[in-house]
């Protein structure tokens, strides 16, 4: 073990002794003897240890700890206080420009313990809300963390979107006149995108010719069928080759999933020949176009051929944005900026649900705030009008399942979303009370965000999504398909049970700036490929029947 070794191991302690808020006095003393050890002329192993104790810098405990280094390859009080310490914790020690005390804060009183939640958080601009925090601390963790996500291999699709737009176009420029697709998870629109492949129909060695001349991409592997580059953007990028005719058989065999493949391939392997087109594919195979985003569970080939698939909801078809925050929470913009937007974009309604009074970060409304914001909304309809606030409010879920306000507060909404924000780490029985409970609220319209779960970054907390959809049913309460691309919680695996019970889903970007209506697109992908139509979507009825919606519902439940 040399100095820098041990060094490390002292700097590591140091710093992890501060995050857990120990004696300042310890962790400095540990602090500046890894400082001393990295300046020392002479490696310690080869000392004798007497001598160790009276180098500068390094005190008794410190050289007791450096023997103890020497002799076993291990420190015990550095171990035991990794084992305490949850792994995101530690890895957000590779952030600069947060420290430890200022990872103590967010570990200990913003509850966040990992990268992924960290980010979001400074997203949604909760970290500002902290003594220590600025606005530049803010906008420097988001930087730092975008950069080291990029580089750790798993993206999610909006991350990569405009990377494979860019890629598809440029290798259309190395290789033109050459048929080229986009193909694999971000073809199939999958949240997750671990690499971008593209078809091109070409040979292995042009590929490699063609590559070898491009700056920032390094060969990754060759495959049967198809090479892997390293791309100076940090995803990897997988080219598959393949002759003009075999082009579409390539394209859709690498744009399904096996079991789809190996089905289809059954039954329709001759249709293959000679199809120019995806199209021309499935009208030779007879059977309803099946696009690359439904190509996954075989079952789906037999509904295309009796009968097809029903038209999927399309990003045109969101009518209003239901849920959304504005700068009396945690949002950037006001309620009017985002109304305007909104109308720009040329939607009916907007629903602004800001937090509620338990989720303090967020600076969420008290009940006198409540009703300013209503007189405030109540001005603004009548200038927007046709165009119309809704008001909301998305309520915490409490430790008990109960919502943030007494029923006559919770009656001056037009919906209540209800979502659960804190004590996110629980199991499956205590996520089940608190959910179903607040299902049962009469004054819940909406779920929101059923798991909790950031994608990348930090699991939800355990349910029985069947169980939750049945109380969705019984109780009359929409699912929220929340369309943030970090979360797309309802899993969209799990839909076609919702849709199985006749339960609405209602696709809404969480936006907490103008930009973030957007998200809503990302939704929409992934409800495409649980085959939601623009009828079990919420967010794509129009003005006037989401208003007879929600009144429908008031009289339902006699609130
Ligand atoms: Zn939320
Ligand atoms: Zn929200």
């Amino acid at each position: 073990m040399d100095n820098y070794q041990i060094a490390d191991s002292f700097s590591l302690l140091a710093k992890l002794m501060d995050i857990h808020g120990e004696n300042s006095f310890k962790s400095k003393s540990y602090a500046s003897a890894a400082f001393a050890i990295e300046k020392l002329g002479v490696q310690l192993k080869d000392l004798e240890p007497e001598k160790i104790a009276g180098l500068k810098g390094i005190g008794a405990s410190s050289a007791q700890k450096i023997s103890e280094l020497l002799q076993t390859g291990h420190l015990k009080t550095l171990e035991e206080i990794i084992f305490k310490t949850p792994p995101g914790i530690i890895e957000m020690l590779n952030i600069k420009g947060i420290g430890p005390k200022k990872i103590n804060t967010i570990w200990k009183e913003m509850e966040i313990e990992t990268v992924g939640e960290l980010l979001y958080a400074c997203k949604e601009n909760r970290l500002k809300l902290f003594k220590g925090f600025g606005e530049k601390t803010q906008q420097n963790v988001i930087d730092t963390i975008d950069f080291y996500f990029k580089n750790k291999g798993s993206h999610l699709y909006a991350q990569v979107a405009l990377i494979a737009d860019q890629t598809e176009s440029f290798l259309a420029r190395l290789f033109p006149k050459k048929k080229i697709a986009v193909t694999g998870s971000f073809k199939q629109q999958s949240e997750i995108i671990n690499e971008l492949e593209f078809v091109i129909e070409t040979t292995d060695t042009a590929i490699e010719e063609a590559m070898s001349a491009v700056e920032g991409f390094t060969l990754k592997e060759k495959n049967t069928d198809n090479i892997v580059y390293h791309s100076g953007v940090g995803i990897s990028i997988k080219i598959f080759w393949t002759t003009a005719a075999g082009f579409i058989e390539k394209l859709v065999s690498t744009s399904s999933s096996q079991s789809f493949l190996d089905e289809f391939t059954k039954t329709y392997k001759n249709a293959f020949e000679n199809a120019a087109t995806e199209d021309a594919l499935f009208e030779k195979a007879g059977i309803g176009f099946i696009p690359a985003f439904l190509r996954e569970d075989p079952s789906l080939l037999s509904k295309a051929k009796n009968g097809g698939l029903p038209q999927v909801l399309q990003p045109g078809d969101i009518r209003g944005i239901i849920h959304s925050h504005s700068n009396w929470s945690d949002g950037s913009n006001t309620i009017e900026e985002m109304a305007m937007a909104a109308r720009e974009k040329g939607l009916e309604y907007l629903v602004i649900s800001d937090h509620s009074k338990s989720a303090f970060y967020a600076n969420g409304l008290v009940e006198d705030r409540i009703k300013e914001q209503h007189i405030y909304i109540d001005e603004l309809n009548k200038k927007l009008a046709p165009f119309k606030i809704f008001k909301s409010i998305e309520s915490d879920i409490l430790n008990d399942g109960g919502l943030d306000y007494s029923d006559p507060v919770l009656a001056t909404f037009d919906l209540v979303i209800a979502s659960v924000h804190s004590n996110l780490k629980m199991p499956e029985e205590k996520a089940m009370m608190r959910l179903l409970k607040a299902i049962e609220n009469p004054y819940t319209t909406i779920l929101g965000h059923m798991t909790g779960r950031l994608l990348l970054s930090r699991p939800g907390y355990p349910v029985d999504h069947k169980k939750i959809i049945d109380a969705c049913a019984a109780n009359q309460v929409v699912i929220e398909l929340n369309a943030h691309p970090s979360r797309l919680d309802i899993d969209w695996r799990q839909i076609n049970y919702a849709l199985e019970k006749n339960v609405l889903i209602s696709i809404d970007p969480d936006a907490h700036q103008i930009e973030g209506m957007d998200d809503t697109r990302y939704g929409v992908l992934v409800a495409q490929k649980a085959l939601v139509t623009k009828e079990n979507n919420l967010s794509s009825f129009n003005l006037k029947q989401f208003e007879t919606y929600i009144n429908n519902r008031k009289k339902l439940k006699k609130i």
